[in-house]
């Protein structure tokens, strides 16, 4: 049966599973870049996400705050180029949204994503319509519905942010380098959109695997 909430050491173990989810999506993610960017983001979410393996793997924790907020400088620090700059912020905006909670529930997933959307756009000035993770991350955190269980939560969530994903294929990029292509990135989904709604995918099938 699928649990309802994660105590601080399961939620560990999910951004464990996360990660190594992530890590398996290089090529898939590198495909996308090579379309639109330059290539580089398969090897910047995997380095990122194998930096955040060995960061849970040294580090007790005792609230999600300082988890979360140990995954976004993780994630700052290691991947490099625009989406360190944009992951890292996503995790601290969430961490800071769930500062000492003990337990990842329905509530707390939308109060993660919703800091996280709010510190991305804060910093990374991207709205929706502009071709970046932002389009896959805003319509999730509108989806979160705390009045229902953590799984169907995720999974509402995940579908959310899958259909803004889609939607950046009819897109012409306002940041970033799909920028210089104009109407040749359309066709082309967001790099950056495919890999939050794959984050979001892993943390569901964690949950419903529980
Ligand atoms: P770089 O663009 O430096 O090569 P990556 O290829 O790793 O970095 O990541 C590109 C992704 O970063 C884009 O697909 C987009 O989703 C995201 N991104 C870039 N700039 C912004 C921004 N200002 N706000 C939100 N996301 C952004
Ligand atoms: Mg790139």
């Amino acid at each position: 049966m699928a649990s309802d909430r994660l105590n601080v050491e399961e939620t560990v173990e999910l951004f464990r599973f996360v990660s190594k989810f992530m890590i398996d999506q290089k090529d898939i993610l590198t495909k996308a870049d090579q379309k639109i960017g330059d290539g580089d983001h398969g090897i910047g979410i995997a380095r990122g996400f194998e930096a955040i393996i060995d960061l849970l793997e040294a580090t007790p924790f005792d609230e999600l705050g300082a988890l979360l907020k140990k995954i976004g400088f993780g994630l700052m620090n290691s991947m490099g180029g625009a989406s360190g700059a944009i992951f890292g912020t996503f995790f601290l905006g969430a961490a800071k949204a769930i500062s000492q909670q003990d337990y990842l529930d329905s509530e707390n997933l939308g109060l993660m994503l919703k800091g996280g959307l709010d510190a991305v756009k804060n910093r990374g000035k991207a709205n929706p319509g502009d071709k970046t993770m932002v389009d896959a991350l805003e319509p999730a955190a509108l989806a979160a519905d705390s009045q229902i269980s953590l799984v169907d939560n995720l999974a509402a969530v995940t579908e959310a942010s899958r259909l803004g994903m889609e939607k950046t294929k009819e897109m012409v990029a306002n940041f970033g380098r799909a920028k210089s292509l104009g109407e040749k990135a359309i066709g082309h989904a967001d790099p950056g959109s495919i890999s939050m709604h794959l984050l979001l995918k892993s943390m569901t099938e964690y949950v419903q695997k529980k």
